[in-house]
């Protein structure tokens, strides 16, 4: 058991539970996921087996042979980084959940991987909240058009909104932003369709976790605070 991993984790969901007190949520509401997108299989491994199983890889490849690696771990992944069409079949093949769809292509594209193989996809709408022009994700205004989008798709079922805060933005920035998301997701939760439920916010990462919680998120990224 790696004693650093293990500590880091705790420590990580330590602070998770606070930041949910803080707002009067509870830290079951907030589920942790480790990013492993800057260490190998092996070093991914330890981080399982020192208590965190839910996993996010933002490269498709790297996401394939990990799994493949690591197939005797009760892994959860998620795919956290752009997803290009013709990578969707694998990918939805491994991945529990994919939280950065930001076209109707993509949705579309999902739907009909998982036609074919007979299964319905989770997924959430990555959104572009901060307005760096470099960032992925639907505009905000492009909320009803993505949802009437997802509506028609039978193997597809959006359970919620992702975003990264804006790189050059300072605290009060990255807040604004997460609170922007939670709002695009109640503003349009009521009338969704059967399939689309506005529930889980994937927001936040090493540098603003506790910002993202305080503001909503039920899911958090955390890569480097995990592996230092
Ligand atoms: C790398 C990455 C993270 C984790 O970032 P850290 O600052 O290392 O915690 C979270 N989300 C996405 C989409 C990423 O690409």
């Amino acid at each position: 058991m790696n004693e650093a991993f293990k500590q880091n984790i705790e420590s990580v969901r330590h602070r998770i539970s606070v930041a949910a007190e803080k707002s009067g949520r509870s830290s079951d509401d907030v589920t942790l996921i480790g990013v492993t997108k800057y260490v190998d299989a092996g070093v991914t491994r330890e981080i399982v087996e020192a208590g965190c199983v839910n996993l996010g890889e933002n490269r498709p490849q790297v996401l394939w042979d990990k799994a493949a690696e690591l197939a005797d771990l009760p892994i959860r992944w998620h795919m956290i980084g752009h997803l290009q069409r013709n990578k969707v079949k694998r990918t939805i093949e491994i991945a529990d959940l994919v939280h950065s769809v930001d076209s109707p292509r993509l949705l579309t594209a999902i739907n009909e991987a998982a036609k074919g193989l007979n299964k319905k996809v989770e997924v959430l709408l990555e959104f572009n909240v901060s307005g760096e022009a470099a960032k992925h994700g639907f505009e905000p205004d492009q909320i009803s058009n993505a949802i009437e989008v997802a509506a028609g798709l039978s193997h597809v079922a959006v359970n919620g909104l992702m975003c990264m805060a804006g790189l050059n933005g300072d605290q009060g920035d990255a807040r604004r932003e997460f609170a922007m998301l939670r709002q695009l997701a109640e503003s349009n939760e009521s009338d969704s369709p059967a399939n689309v439920e506005l529930k889980e916010l994937s927001m936040g990462m090493s540098g603003d976790f506790e910002i993202a919680i305080e503001e909503g998120a039920t899911l958090v990224r955390v890569g480097s605070l995990l592996l230092k």
